[in-house]
């Protein structure tokens, strides 16, 4: 059963169409995650959904119920803000309990309730306090414990790390997937970070001006991408483009380079594309060329450790390209080497619909 249905949802703001006649349909339990640039539409999606934006055309069903026009206190709804809404004149405990006295949950239940929250987050010493002695991290959890402790149909979160530093929104990050994971409830992430979206989702609905461009398992999206939008918005460092010529067999780069793309036959030879190919799937030649692989000699011009891992900056193709290498694979800017490229993960695509062909 679909905890959530949206069918043809428009919304204007005056002359702005927002969003564009979105369908989704989110099953019980599911971690959806809307992740999109900047302004593609994703808060005003949620915030519809939750009924703090009125839709200008469509409906949304919750728990199989239209509540198109119902009120957000009536809809079922669970909602985690950026700015984390804490009461600022009730302490902690208060303000997760707040939302169920409301609605005259019997005290010895919200007793329990909050207690259990407060456990799962790690903030039951802090019952006492009041907003402005937490930190922001602190605050962030008692936002969340609000929405957790109601029973509700959808748990909806508003870019709620956006405010926390690195390190911090890292922890979060492990703690809201935990969350999902003991409590099997249905939650619905707006965020713009596509590492977020990565590593949270169970599924990713990928925006952009206000429609869907993709939307399917993390690692679906990152192998599998439709067009070139989704190829170069998920993974980090970001695909690699390269303008290209189709042969019979691959592809023939602007320095003459040649590359298999194997299990590839009937290709359009002489069509123009662009050649997509993740920093991650190349590497270091090593001894033996793999099969799908092809290896390409290459200068080194610029190395940015990460870790034990290198970004590694090249000229291929009359581009420059970024490979994620083993950081004791790489010496020093300059060197002249050779790179083994995974030619079966290569994305290929047409430069005048930008699809991926
Ligand atoms: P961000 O990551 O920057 O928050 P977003 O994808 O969440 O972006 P929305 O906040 O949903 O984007 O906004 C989508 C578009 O609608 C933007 O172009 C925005 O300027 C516009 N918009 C949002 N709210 C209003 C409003 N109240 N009046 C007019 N335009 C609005």
């Amino acid at each position: 059963m679909s905890d959530l249905k949206i069918t043809k949802l428009n919304k204007h703001y005056g002359a702005f169409h927002a969003v564009k006649g979105i369908d989704l349909e989110v099953p019980s339990g599911e971690f959806t995650v809307l992740v999109g640039p900047s302004g593609c539409g994703k808060s005003t999606l949620l915030r519809t959904i939750a009924g703090l934006e009125e839709a200008s055309s469509g409906t949304v069903e919750i728990g199989g119920q239209d509540v198109t026009w119902a009120r957000p206190r009536d809809r079922n709804i669970a909602m985690v803000f950026q700015n984390y809404a804490l009461y600022p004149y009730l302490n902690v405990k208060d303000n997760i309990a707040f939302g169920l006295r409301s609605r005259k949950v019997a005290e010895a239940e919200v007793e329990k309730r909050v207690k259990r929250a407060a456990e799962m987050l790690g903030i039951a010493h802090l019952l006492a306090r009041f907003p402005r002695e937490l930190s922001g991290g602190q605050r962030q959890r008692v936002a969340i414990g609000r929405a957790i402790v109601r029973d509700a149909i959808l748990y909806l979160f508003d870019e709620p790390l956006s405010n926390l530093d690195a390190q911090l929104r890292d922890d979060m990050r492990v703690e809201i997937k935990r969350l999902h994971q003991e409590l099997g409830r249905t939650m619905i992430y707006v965020t713009h970070d596509q590492i977020e979206a990565m590593t949270l989702a169970d599924r990713i609905v990928l925006l952009r001006d206000g429609l869907i461009e993709q939307q399917g398992a993390p690692l679906d999206l990152f192998e599998r991408p439709k067009t070139r939008f989704v190829a170069g918005f998920l993974g980090s460092p970001k695909m690699n483009f390269i303008p290209a010529t189709l042969t019979e067999t691959g592809v023939a780069l602007s320095d003459g380079t040649a590359l298999e793309l194997p299990g590839r036959r009937g290709l359009k030879a002489g069509q123009a594309v662009v050649l997509g190919l993740r920093p991650q799937y190349i590497s270091m030649a090593g001894q033996a060329l793999a099969p799908g692989h092809a290896r390409v000699p290459v200068t080194i011009e610029l190395v940015q450790p990460t870790g034990s891992r290198v970004q590694a900056t090249m000229p291929l193709g009359g581009a420059s390209i970024i490979a994620e290498l083993a950081a004791h694979d790489v010496s020093r800017p300059g060197e002249r080497t050779a790179i083994d490229i995974d030619m079966t993960r290569a994305v290929i695509i047409d430069p005048q619909s930008e699809q991926v062909i």
